[in-house]
């Protein structure tokens, strides 16, 4: 990958925009258990942060990946996981099937405001019982006149309770699954929905998650994204654009995270001596920056051939499996060189330890992944195809 100068000054902007208007302010979004999510997202929207891929047409910059890639990587040095998995639903996961499928209409209505900040998006798709199997999927939209009825509980959905819409997953008709579903627009505030309380998560705790409830919700038949029956296909592109982002973003959690570790044990002395002379924890280092280089060198290599318009669900699967599995690996090695310190709760290698483990779960748990990959490598035994 070559960055030019661009790049770089995306960036500058970027880290400062994390240093300055997030890293100071995440102990008490944590505590809170949530942050201002309008606020933030017109502040990275004046940065022109929320539209880096977006049509130039809807306001966003009409770049190519390579420049959300670098965006996405820097959001990774924020001082929580959360913060970021928000602002990764709002460009990498709620929209990009608006973007490419959406009419012009519902663009201008949902797409602009996306990108400006005013507008909090969510994704739908997970349901109680149907989290990695998502053709399994109950909730409903039916016809009647111009509108859908849509009848449903979706869960753990991210921003849901401060989102202004969701592009939500539902089956429009009793066909196979994997033709049976739409994609469609379901503002938040419209009749019908409802709410649970904020899921009580073990780590992604500045972001709100709830469940949320559709009973005979009616959206206009225009909100629908694409056509009728391709929602299954539209969320499985939608998904590599999210897998590339969890790749990237924890490319930029783990630099931190051994960086931090680095600098602790340069400082802190045990036996008379740094704790980094010890040979078992500078060679440690060495192997998970090794590795972490690894993880970068794919990630890399996947946004390269999306860019060039390749199929990359291989590439972009094998990023994100190796970025939950060395995510769970750098955090768990770099906590224990930070002793009880590491054991504190605001520590960043025990937060790293907690929302770094949505990486193995979330968009796709890590045997989804490797059910993909054997499938592409064509090993799944015939049944299973
Ligand atoms: C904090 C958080 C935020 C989330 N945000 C969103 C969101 O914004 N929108 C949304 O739609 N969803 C969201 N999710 C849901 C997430 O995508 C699902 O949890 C995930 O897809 C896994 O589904 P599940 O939890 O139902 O696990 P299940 O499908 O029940 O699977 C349980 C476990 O079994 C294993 N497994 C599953 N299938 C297989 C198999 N075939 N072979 C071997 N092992 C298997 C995996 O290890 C998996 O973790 C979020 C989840 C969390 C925890």
């Amino acid at each position: 990958m070559k960055f030019t100068t661009e790049h770089n000054a995306l960036r500058q902007t970027t880290r400062q925009f994390v240093e300055k208007e997030l890293n100071p302010h995440i102990p008490a979004w944590e505590a809170a258990g949530r942050f201002p999510i309008h606020d933030v997202f017109k502040k990275m929207g004046e940065l022109g942060l929320l539209g880096i891929c977006k049509p130039e047409e809807n306001g966003g910059l009409g770049l190519d990946y390579s420049y959300n890639l670098v965006v996405a990587e820097e959001l990774g040095r924020a001082a929580c996981g959360g913060v970021p998995l928000a602002i990764g639903v709002q460009t990498d996961m709620a929209t990009p099937a608006l973007a490419r499928f959406g009419s012009a209409e519902l663009r201008e209505k949902y797409l602009n405001k996306v990108i400006t900040g005013e507008y909090v998006a969510a994704i739908a798709v997970s349901e109680p019982h149907a989290g990695s199997d998502v053709a399994a999927i109950k909730t409903t939209a039916k016809k009647d006149g111009d509108d859908y009825i849509i009848n449903g509980t979706k869960m753990w959905i991210t921003n849901s309770l401060q989102a202004d819409f969701f592009c939500l997953l539902a089956n429009t008709s009793d066909d196979k699954p994997h033709v049976n579903k739409s994609m469609i627009i379901v503002p938040a505030k419209t009749e019908g929905i409802s709410f649970s309380e904020p899921l009580d998560k073990l780590g992604m705790r500045s972001t709100t998650t709830a469940q949320v409830f559709f009973d005979n919700v009616r959206v206009p038949q225009s909100n629908l994204v694409g056509a009728e029956g391709m929602g299954f296909m539209m969320q499985m592109m939608q998904f590599q654009e999210e897998r590339l982002w969890a790749a990237a973003n924890a490319v930029g959690g783990l630099d931190r995270c051994i960086e931090l570790t680095i600098d602790y044990c340069r400082e802190r002395t045990t036996f008379g001596q740094p704790l980094i002379n010890n040979q078992s924890v500078h060679f440690r280092l060495a192997e998970l920056q090794t590795e972490v280089e690894a993880l970068r060198a794919l990630t890399y290599q996947a946004c390269e051939a999306h860019i060039a318009g390749e199929n990359v669900t291989n590439l972009a699967s094998m990023a994100k499996l190796k970025a939950g599995r060395l995510t769970r690996e750098v955090a768990d090695s770099c906590l224990q060189y930070w002793g009880g310190m590491g054991f504190m709760w605001d520590n960043p290698a025990s937060q790293l330890y907690r929302d770094g483990r949505l990486g193995s779960i979330g968009g796709g748990a890590d045997e989804i992944m490797l059910g993909i990959i054997c499938k592409l490598m064509d090993i799944l035994p015939k049944k299973q195809k």
